[in-house]
């Protein structure tokens, strides 16, 4: 009964098979293998963008980072939601490796147009002093489980847009969240405004690879050097390209993603038939719930596996509402959300 998050489950075995397939005599090194050509193809070929310049790093973290620092410069400022991952859970590193700053637009999980282009707005007014306006960050899905709708999107780069900014989205869950909208991966970036993308892996069945996708070739050489500089380029780079080629493979990822989300749904539905609430409706396969801390500790001692959110196990009383975040990964079966759903 593991729910904690969707980086702890196990690497899909088609990945690992062709890992061990890619584990044959030579290849050249630093992404000039062959199977690189094929990944850099198919991602093409998934985004209907055959300029796209495709790159791969190894983590989230990384991706978001180096796409950032190559879309500003180290007087600029890069709007986001407060909640956001570069924000709350990369140790600062996209300041670090961009020399930004990060913009924190008010409000929730999902940044609000309006909101934005105030924050927008507010820069730029002390001249020299002050910061200069610089990329838009969005997640997708959000770190709360929702998902923006194409419309959304599309509102958020039009303000981008106005104001001549570049936009990133970070996809670590870039699968769930496109298979919840049941839309292309074309409208979900490029077509709604979006200029570079972390397109997530590793919380979808890889052992460690998320692609760096521009759609505008321009940029690709500076990232080329930023990547390298920042220790992020490599060498047996093969092993990365072949989780991404096994991961493209039949639609794999797509597969994955919506197992992920009907796990997650079949979870909320039997939540909230015993009685629990929701702090966010889950749209992908993010749940945060809430129920009374006596179910957690029986959960707990029964071996499930999750966060308790802003709150403690231990307390005095019982019936005290306490929040959890239970996140469903591709490979948790039926009989563990059940068994999970029976206990409580
Ligand atoms: C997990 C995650 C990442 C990537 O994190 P790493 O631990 O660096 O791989 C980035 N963005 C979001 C929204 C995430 O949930």
């Amino acid at each position: 009964m593991h729910f904690a998050s969707d980086n702890s489950g196990p690497v899909h075995p088609q990945v690992m098979a062709k890992m061990t397939e890619a584990n044959q005599g030579y290849q050249m090194a630093y992404g000039a293998d062959v199977l690189m050509n094929e990944v850099r193809d198919r991602i093409r070929g998934v985004f209907e963008a055959p300029g796209a310049a495709v790159y791969l790093v190894a983590t989230g973290t990384a991706a978001n980072s180096l796409a950032l620092a190559t879309l500003s410069q180290p007087w600029e400022t890069v709007f986001c939601s407060p909640v956001a991952h570069i924000h709350e859970d990369e140790c600062n590193a996209p300041e670090f490796y961009s020399g930004a700053k990060l913009t924190l637009v008010p409000g929730g999980d999902k940044m609000n147009p309006t909101a934005l282009w105030s924050s927008i707005l507010a820069e730029e007014t002390r001249g020299v002093h002050g910061p200069q306006r610089g990329p838009v960050s969005i997640t997708q899905v959000t770190e709360r489980g929702s998902v923006y709708s194409l419309e959304e999107l599309q509102a958020l780069c039009a303000v981008a847009k106005e104001y001549d900014l570049p936009v990133h989205l970070d996809g670590a869950r870039f699968a769930n969240a496109l298979v919840a909208l049941n839309c292309s991966p074309a409208e979900m970036t490029w077509k709604a405004g979006v200029d570079v993308v972390s397109f997530g892996g590793t919380k979808n069945g890889l052992m460690g690879v998320e692609a760096v996708v521009f759609f505008d070739e321009s940029k690709a050489w500076e990232f080329e050097l930023r990547r390298k500089r920042g220790a992020h380029l490599f060498s047996k780079h093969r092993f990365l390209s072949a989780q991404m080629a096994a991961y493209l493979q039949d639609d794999l990822w797509l597969k994955l993603a919506r197992q992920s989300n009907a796990n997650c749904a079949r979870l909320a539905d039997g939540l909230r038939a015993k009685g629990a609430s929701f702090l966010h409706e889950p749209q992908a396969n993010m749940i945060f719930a809430s129920f009374p801390r006596s179910k957690h500790k029986l959960l707990h001692y029964a071996g499930a596996t999750y966060h308790l959110w802003g709150a403690e196990l231990v307390g005095a009383d019982e019936n005290e509402a306490l929040a959890c975040r239970l996140v469903c990964d591709w490979s948790i079966g039926p009989d563990e959300i059940d068994r999970f759903l029976d206990l409580l």
